[in-house]
């Protein structure tokens, strides 16, 4: 579905990605998982068309949309901060994406109410961002970014504000919502167990490189260099 070919991102001096390569099969979530500053969040960005890679090429179902804008790729984000539209209701901020697609009234009325049902946010339609939870929030910017069905679901640390307890809630949602929809996801994390738990594939970055890329398995019991063995041992 998606491959990244030989991607390298350079801001001034700073080498963000190096020559990252990567192919991913439909319906696979794929964590990356890395130390403050190895490239997660810029490999994300590149996928979703936010930033041009200085090198190298993005491919969707085989074609070439390097230079494509994010509303023509077929591909949606959900940014750490969720980025809800503040002066729009939770229906709004949901049918916002649907009305770019150029969607009828009675269609995506019919869209809303069908996401807000899917996630449980049926109660809610008409309250504003700053009236819900984080945990609320948080389905409403997943709801907001599946609604217009994207072939390819990125989520830059999306459970990063949410307190322990909703936090394993919200991964077990994300984890089914991934599995019924069969989407492919790509997950960002700097939480060893997060992405053991979750991923079916796991991509170790440093350094704007890839250390190791494999199921959370291979990672535990067969780290490829010391610095994976550390980084995924050192839950809690
Ligand atoms: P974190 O876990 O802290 O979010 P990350 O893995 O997401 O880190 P990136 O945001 O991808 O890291 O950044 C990779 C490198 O590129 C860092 O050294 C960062 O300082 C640099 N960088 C990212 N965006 C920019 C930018 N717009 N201008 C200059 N440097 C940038
Ligand atoms: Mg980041």
């Amino acid at each position: 579905l998606v491959r990244l070919d030989g991607i390298t991102k350079r801001f001034g001096d700073t080498v963000a990605l190096d020559n990252l390569t990567l192919d991913i099969a439909q319906g696979e979530f794929v964590t990356f998982l890395g130390p403050s500053g190895c490239g997660k969040s810029t490999t994300l960005r590149i996928l979703g068309g936010f930033e041009q890679p200085s090198e190298g090429r993005v491919l969707l179902r085989g074609e070439d949309v390097t230079r494509r804008p994010p509303e023509k790729r077929n591909v949606n984000m959900v940014f750490q901060d969720y980025a809800l539209f503040p002066h729009m209701t939770v229906r709004q901020n949901i049918g916002f994406g649907l009305e770019l697609k150029g969607m009828g009234k009675s269609e995506i009325r019919a869209r809303q109410d069908e996401i807000m049902a899917f996630l449980e946010l049926e109660a809610f339609g008409d309250r504003y961002p700053a009236q819900l939870s984080g945990g609320q929030r948080q389905r409403v910017a997943l709801s907001r970014a599946l609604a217009p069905d994207p072939a390819l679901l990125l989520l830059d640390e999306p459970l990063g504000a949410l307190d322990a307890k909703l936090r394993a809630q919200v991964q077990q949602e994300l984890k089914s919502i991934q599995r019924r929809t069969n989407k492919t996801f790509f997950f960002v994390t700097h939480d060893q167990e997060e992405a053991l738990t979750m991923s079916d594939r796991i991509v170790v970055m440093s350094n704007g490189r890839v250390e190791q890329d494999g199921t959370p398995e291979e990672l535990y019991f067969h780290p490829a260099s010391r610095f994976v063995a550390e980084f995924i041992g050192e839950t809690n």
